[in-house]
């Protein structure tokens, strides 16, 4: 097992600056994720890793070994390629057992080996077959086999399930979890899809423009975003514009007006009285009433709803109001027959359950 340390690492290709100044440290037997939108880096900070690119500026350690100068076959990485990369004139055996071969394995021990790594990804008696006989999940984890056939002391993935069926996704996520976690390997997986990214990492690294905005478990990234655009890029969220009424430094309490609403909650930057800025706060986090039903002691929001959308386990409201169109999630029952499209509704805000961003 490996720590993996990236200290101000810069890659640029011409003008464009694809990773710009990065640094974050993998702990050993880490699952760590990188999450950001398409082109914001993610591949080339995993390429630099793996040693398919230099860095123009910064380190790059395995443990306390920098590697900047040493080549990718001397790293000892395994790297899972968004689209498989199989050799599709080579048997399942054969694509395993590429890597050994390579290394000079004698035959035997070659054959127990990758008789154990099918094994652990479930294709046992599937060795004969060529990669266009699989379904793509058995190929990714041909793929998944193939990587750690050669004991990685990283493993790289680059997207390994985005070409799968949303089901099997969800599947093959899991059992990537259960393998790393079994086989205690320091994990590097970069992926777009959020959801993806909170349900199988340790640590997120939230990445935009060649940069890391935020690094977090997946709770503290999901309750906590440290800024604008990490709490729009995950998961949904309302942002309604308010007004500082009062701020005290001292007990970061601060007093925001929503109209002609008073709402107090806790701040922990500095922002001046009177400016405007963004109130942040997730759709589950708001409660929906009938106009009669005004809750007491908390502040609210008039609006009427312009869509009801039935998302299965959820019911999204989404409410027009004077501040922007306000998505708000209920997952009760009992609601479902309440309301009706084009009804005038009351939102309830929680006050510790928004967050204040300054603009
Ligand atoms: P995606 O999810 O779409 O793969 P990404 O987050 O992995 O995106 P990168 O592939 O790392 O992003 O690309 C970051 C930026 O660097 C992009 O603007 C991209 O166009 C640019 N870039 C990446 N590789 C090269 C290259 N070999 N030559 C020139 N520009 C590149």
């Amino acid at each position: 097992m490996v720590r993996v340390k990236l200290i101000n690492v810069t890659k640029r290709f011409g003008d464009v600056v694809a990773v710009n100044n990065v640094s974050f440290e993998v702990k050993e037997g880490e699952l760590f994720t990188l999450l950001g939108p398409s082109g914001c880096g993610k591949t080339t900070t995993l390429r630099l890793i793996a040693g398919f690119y230099k860095p123009d500026l910064g380190e790059i350690y395995f443990d306390d070994e920098l590697i900047n100068d040493v080549p990718p076959y001397k790293r000892n990485t395994g790297m899972v390629f968004q689209n498989y990369a199989l050799w599709p004139h080579m048997r399942v055996f054969d694509n395993v057992a590429y890597g050994l071969k390579l290394r000079n394995w004698p035959p035997r021990k070659i054959i127990k080996r990758v008789k154990e790594m099918l094994q652990l990804v479930g294709l046992a008696g599937k060795e004969k077959r060529y990669p266009s006989e699989l379904s793509g999940g058995e190929q990714q984890r041909v793929a998944l086999a193939r990587a750690l056939v050669i004991e990685p002391r990283v493993l790289l993935l680059d997207e390994p399930l985005s070409n799968l069926d949303a089901k099997l996704r969800v599947r093959m996520r899991s059992e990537i979890k259960k393998i790393q976690k079994k086989l205690g390997i320091t994990t590097i997986y970069v992926t777009h899809d959020q959801e993806e990214a909170l349900s199988i990492s340790d640590r997120i690294a939230v990445m935009n423009k060649g940069r890391i905005h935020q690094i977090g478990d997946p709770v503290e990234i999901y309750e906590n975003p440290k800024d604008l655009f990490v709490a729009d890029f995950i998961g949904t969220t309302n942002f309604i514009p308010v007004r500082v009424i009062e701020f005290d430094k001292e007990s970061h309490k601060i007093t925001i007006s929503i109209g002609d609403q008073k709402l107090i909650t806790s701040f922990y930057g500095s922002v001046e009285t009177g400016s405007e800025v963004i109130c942040a706060v997730r759709p589950e986090s708001l409660d929906i009433f009938k106009l009669d039903e005004v809750p007491k002691n908390r502040p609210y929001i008039i609006g009427k709803i312009d869509l009801i959308d039935f998302l299965g386990k959820i019911i999204r409201y989404e409410v027009e109001t004077d501040f922007g169109l306000i998505r708000v999630d209920t997952s009760e029952k009992s609601l479902r027959e309440k309301f009706k499209e084009g009804e005038k509704v009351v939102i309830s805000l929680e006050p510790e359950s928004v967050r204040i961003f300054v603009k």
